[in-house]
């Protein structure tokens, strides 16, 4: 039966045999589908993919975009100053030539461009969000073509051989064929926390609930516990979440902190404004004795209104936390919750794994130790199974030494990877823990496949980081030879599994595995273990750990049956030890650099691990993370500490060893009692709550579970320390430039305020400027150049400075009292040329406009800005310190926007529509001199602070 031929009722998989669903699917348990059959079932039933759904309509976000009290404002305005048209138009007091509407058309036009620019870059964001998550979407292993491969979840099919261990979301609907210890946490679907025990074996009724079907596993739901090969039955839409599709798939797209903080912004601009119009016009109905200035009072708060909201800001934002995400995954950072992006920079602490983050995890057994005396040297480098085995310096074989022998069969037997040659390098695909393990015993022709079929797997109690052991339980197989029946097994070893039919391999930290043994194995026979032998066993530990070395503990038991599931606390006892494997797990090379980098930016690393003592401080000590006398805290100790005393502890501890999990998430909870700021790593299903407590999770890319994926703010795309350093430099980058054009667009419009504000209070008669000009000077040339700033590269001191508070307001370290100060220089600025234009156009023989001089403080605002954005570059450095090149866009922003505001000075079109005037040569440059006024200004305040010993940040 073909595929093709797949009938529609057999949905019903939980209650079929396991040999009906395979025959089904024309499925083959042990060598999976061929090439050409996955071909054809792609084609038939597409990729295994959810189609997006869920989250807010399109409308839904469009209309969010006008919940914003600052565009409800110019809503306001808009409509006041329509109504203040309508009313001219009908009297005929329109001046000759003037378009009505003009302004509440462009108010709009504005409102609705903000609205529309919101919506695109919501959907964007969400769209680049959902892309990012596919790209951290995990790989699935599954037995195609007899072969055990990784693919991408997509490409899974009906037919499909997965294989599924702890950790793994499930990345398709399917039949379990095999199971060992399977728990499965199934809320996704079903909305139980609780993790249910799946089954193979059974076969259930016809209308069994989903969430008792035993026997099968669903997309989307988490592999808690256990081992299983499934058969997929079905993939894509047509698996039970595709059915509900909606709930899932939608992208987190939570406001960040400092979206909040521009609505809070928001409200406090609004209602300052009010507080301003309402002194002006009061202060303009008292100067004049009466209301016959109130058309000119008005049209004063219209445009002190329009002013005062920054129009471009919440674009300018949104293009730069975009821009950091990409520059971050760049770096090999993905970032999975907005807000992530510009807290990294606040991070204080970083608790970070050891194995594989701050290691390279490609590990290399450098020593075994059998019995009670015998240290072997291994040689060889990475995964290739090629080296020796030396005692005293004199290569041995080791398949003439049953200890050896014994102790490499439990390396293989004991181990879920798989050790492959693809092309012309050596891999594994598993733990690379396993993996070495196997090139060591391959180093003696011990070959996985070989012993597995000598002794096949029939249970096994799985590995956790809470257990720190795992358990293989096989069956010896028997051969017949004549009358005798003797055991397949190497005659060596027959002293090791001839008693029983069964035989059980642990392999764990040595401490527990030595703990749980009474005999020892010394190569043709299991004695008594003495207290003797077991300190000497757990001093060649510490030697061996001390060196940085990862140390791995075996042992074995004879079995006369097959122990029940949950059973490995009984019969994980009486165990007989085998010996020691240690390996090594170099540094990363640029890890020792970014440790480094962390301590000058006042970042303190910590190393959480749950490998030994000595092999964590032997580590962290290389890398600079701790010293050689630093206290070590083990996860025993940290058991008996209260959580108090854990506080007062935290500050003191670099370093952490044999921890579990769950002691992970006391220590985030204690540094942040102690009001740290703490990035933590983790690899594992019960990382989660670690991860999700921190205040930025983080997880492995590569070796990560897809539930601490889940679980986390950032992705490690390289599993490596150093990304973590440079995503928060990013992130420190990524705050400085949103403070750096805060700065800049609202110094400006406090200047702008308080120019239209002097206007009639010194008694010019009319407003300097139109609500069409102050909307052109917020988008236009502040828009630009603050986008420029947006992108400025980072001050070399980045990291040379403590991390501030993320709960610290926009408005700490001198940037409220910058935006007044610099918002009240720029408005003296300005109304100082505001009164000489006005004396100059209304200077007896005048002969230009006499309204010219309006022109002339619209230009100033303008061009001064650009002075303003050159400046502000740098907070420290005077510009004439800095390359005019290292940011071409600000460069280019200053000569655009210049160019644009000239062409609305000179281009009579455009003059006509912006209701400007024609300047004077004289006059412009008298424009450009008060304009360059302020760039010196911000120069000396830099040059002042220098001298003062003062460091603006
Ligand atoms: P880190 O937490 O830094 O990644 P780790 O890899 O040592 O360190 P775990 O994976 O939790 O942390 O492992 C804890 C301990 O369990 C190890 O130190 C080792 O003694 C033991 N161990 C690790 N992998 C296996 C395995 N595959 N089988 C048996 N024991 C293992």
């Amino acid at each position: 039966m073909s595929a093709n031929s797949l009938p529609e009722g057999a949905a019903n998989w939980h209650s079929l045999e396991v040999e009906r669903a395979l025959k089904l699917l024309n499925s083959n348990a042990d060598s999976g589908l061929t090439p050409q059959e996955i071909e054809q079932r792609l084609q038939k039933y597409g990729p295994n993919e959810l189609e997006e759904s869920g989250g807010r309509s399109p409308w839904e976000i469009l209309l969010d975009q006008f919940k914003n009290i600052m565009l409800l404002m110019l809503i306001a305005v808009a409509l006041i100053s329509g109504i203040l048209d309508l009313m001219a138009w009908r009297s005929g007091n329109l001046k000759p030539g003037e378009v009505p509407f003009k302004d509440t058309i462009a108010i709009m036009a504005i409102v609705i461009l903000n609205g529309v620019l919101g919506y695109v870059q919501e959907s964007r964001a969400e769209k680049a969000l959902a892309a990012l998550k596919k790209l951290a979407s995990p790989l699935v292993r599954v037995i195609r073509n007899r072969q055990v491969i990784e693919v991408a979840g997509k490409e899974l099919v009906p037919g499909d051989m997965m294989l599924l261990e702890a950790g793994v979301q499930v990345a398709a609907d399917g039949r379990i064929i095999e199971a060992s210890n399977l728990q499965v946490r199934e809320s996704a679907l079903t909305g139980e926390a609780e993790a249910v025990n799946k089954q193979a074996s059974m076969v259930l009724p016809e209308e069994t609930d989903l969430g008792d079907r035993i026997n099968l596993v669903f997309q989307g739901t988490e592999v808690v516990q256990g081992r299983s090969k499934v058969l997929v039955t079905n993939t894509g839409m047509k698996t039970e979440l595709g059915k509900i599709a909606t709930m899932l798939q939608s992208v987190e797209s939570e406001p960040t902190p400092l979206q909040q903080r521009m609505t809070q912004l928001g409200n406090v601009l609004v209602t300052g404004s009010l507080i301003l119009v309402a002194i002006v016009v009061i202060g303009g109905i008292i100067q004049a004795r009466g209301f016959s200035n109130l058309q000119e009072l008005l049209e004063v708060s219209l445009s002190m209104a329009v002013a005062v909201v920054p129009e471009g800001l919440p674009a300018v934002i949104t293009v730069t936390l975009a821009l950091g995400t990409q520059r971050m995954v760049r770096r090999n950072a993905l970032i999975r919750k907005l807000p992530a992006v510009e807290t990294l920079g606040s991070v204080t602490t970083i608790c970070s794994d050891k194995t594989g983050t701050l290691t390279q995890n490609k590990m290399v057994v450098q020593s075994i130790y059998t019995g009670d005396r015998h240290a072997f040297r291994v040689t060889g480098e990475g995964y290739t199974p090629t080296g020796d085995f030396l005692l005293n310096e004199q290569k041995i074989s080791a398949d003439e030494r049953p200890d050896v022998l014994a102790l490499l069969v439990a390396c293989v037997v004991c181990n879920d990877s798989v050790l492959q040659k693809q092309n012309a390098d050596w891999a594994i695909i598993g733990d690379p823990t396993e993996g070495a393990l196997l090139t060591l015993a391959a180093k003696a022709s011990i070959e996985k496949d070989q012993w597995n079929s000598k002794l096949p797997r029939v249970a096994e109690f799985p590995f956790s980081s809470e257990r720190k052991r795992m358990s293989a339980i096989c069956r010896v197989e028997q051969v017949a030879t004549g009358e005798q029946s003797l055991t397949s097994v190497d005659p060596a070893l027959a002293g090791l599994v001839a008693s029983e039919p069964y035989i059980m391999f642990s392999k764990g930290s040595p401490e527990i595995v030595l703990g749980r043994c009474t005999q020892i194995y010394l190569g043709d026979r299991a004695v008594s273990l003495t207290e003797e032998q077991r300190s000497q066993i757990l001093a060649e530990n510490d030697t061996m750990a001390s060196k940085g070395l990862r140390v791995l503990g075996f042992a074995y038991k004879p079995l006369a049956e097959i122990p029940p599931e949950g059973s490995e606390e009984t019969y994980e006892q009486d165990l007989i030890w085998l010996g020691l494997v240690g390996m090594l797990d170099a540094p990363r090379p640029e890890v020792r650099a970014a440790v480094q980098e962390c301590r000058e930016a006042g970042i303190r690393p910590i190393m959480i691990t749950g490998d030994h003592q000595l092999t964590a401080r032997a580590i962290a000590t290389n890398l600079g993370i701790a010293q050689e006398s630093d206290r070590v805290l083990t996860g025993q100790e940290l058991q008996r500490m209260s959580d108090q005393e854990l506080e007062q502890n935290v500050d003191l501890v670099s370093i952490y060893a044999r921890v579990a999990p769950e002691h992970k998430l006391r220590i985030v909870q204690a540094l942040q009692r102690r009001g740290r700021f703490v990035a933590m790593t983790g690899d594992g299903v019960n990382d989660a709550p670690a991860i999700k407590q921190a205040d930025i999770g983080i997880a492995m890319g590569i070796t990560g579970t897809d539930v601490s994926k889940e679980a986390s703010d950032m992705v490690l795309l390289d599993d490596n320390f150093a990304t973590i350093v440079a995503a928060t430099k990013e992130g420190r980058v990524v705050y400085t430039n949103i403070r750096r054009f805060i700065k800049y667009i609202l110094g400006s419009n406090i200047g702008e305020v308080l120019t239209i504000a002097a206007a009639p209070l010194i008694g010019l008669g009319g407003v300097p400027l139109t609500p069409l000009q102050i909307l052109w000077m917020n988008l236009v040339t502040d828009g630009l150049p603050a986008l420029a700033l947006a992108v400025e590269p980072p001050e070399p001191d980045v990291m040379k400075r403590p991390p501030f508070s993320p709960r610290e307001s926009i408005f700490a370290r001198g940037l409220g009292s910058y935006m007044i100060r610099i918002g009240i220089i720029f408005a003296i600025i300005t109304i100082a040329l505001m009164w000489w234009a006005y004396s100059h156009t209304h200077a007896p023989g005048y002969q230009g406009d006499r309204d010219a001089w309006k022109t002339m403080v619209f230009t100033t605002l303008c061009i001064a800005q650009m002075g303003h954005a050159i400046a502000i570059r740098s907070n420290n450095r005077l510009t004439i310190e800095m390359n005019p090149f290292s940011n071409l866009f600000v460069l280019g922003a200053v000569v655009v926007t210049t160019i644009l505001q000239l062409m609305l000075v000179y281009v009579p079109p455009l003059r006509d529509f912006f209701g400007t005037h024609w300047l004077s040569p004289t006059e412009l440059w008298i424009c450009i001199g008060f304009s360059a006024l302020m760039f010196v200004w911000i120069e000396l305040e830099k040059l002042f602070l220098r001298l003062m010993g003062k460091k603006s940040v």
